[in-house]
């Protein structure tokens, strides 16, 4: 028997979309057209005024740090075999706010505030994924 997963997404024809920018390494979010208000995670309205007019969007890759916590044991697989893992939540710089995974450094290179770009990780065990992640500004590939 397969072992169970819990790192990989759940794709439908709605989220298709922003899997398949992500593979391209480029990250969308959702703009209403009527408030003019960006949200993540992606929804089919907009969770400010309900109008159905979202588009998708694609974003620039900023962000800033506005919390993390270092996971040092996950039960769920394949978790277990990567931690120390940085868990974070980012604010993108159209506003929203995104849970993620800060990559390429540790605790103590970690600021409230810091500045970061979005990368992408394939996953290529278990079927081809990318997500997005975040790591450092200028500490990678910009
Ligand atoms: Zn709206």
């Amino acid at each position: 028997m397969p072992e169970v997963r819990f790192d990989r997404p759940e794709i439908d024809s709605f989220t298709r979309p922003y899997w398949d920018a992500a593979a391209e390494g480029r990250l969308l979010v959702r703009r209403c057209r009527d408030c003019g208000v960006a949200h993540h995670y992606p929804r089919e309205f907009c969770p400010g005024c309900w109008s159905e007019a979202v588009d998708w969007e694609e974003a620039s890759g900023k962000a800033t740090l506005y919390t993390w916590s270092v996971v040092h044991r996950n039960d769920l697989p394949p978790f277990g075999n990567r931690v120390p893992y940085i868990a974070a939540v980012a604010t993108l710089a159209e506003g929203p706010r995104m849970m993620t995974e800060v990559v390429d450094c540790t605790e103590s290179d970690l600021r409230i505030g810091a500045e970061l770009r979005v990368a992408f990780r394939t996953m290529a065990d278990g079927g081809t994924c990318t997500i997005p992640v975040f790591r450092l500004a200028g500490t990678g590939v910009e």
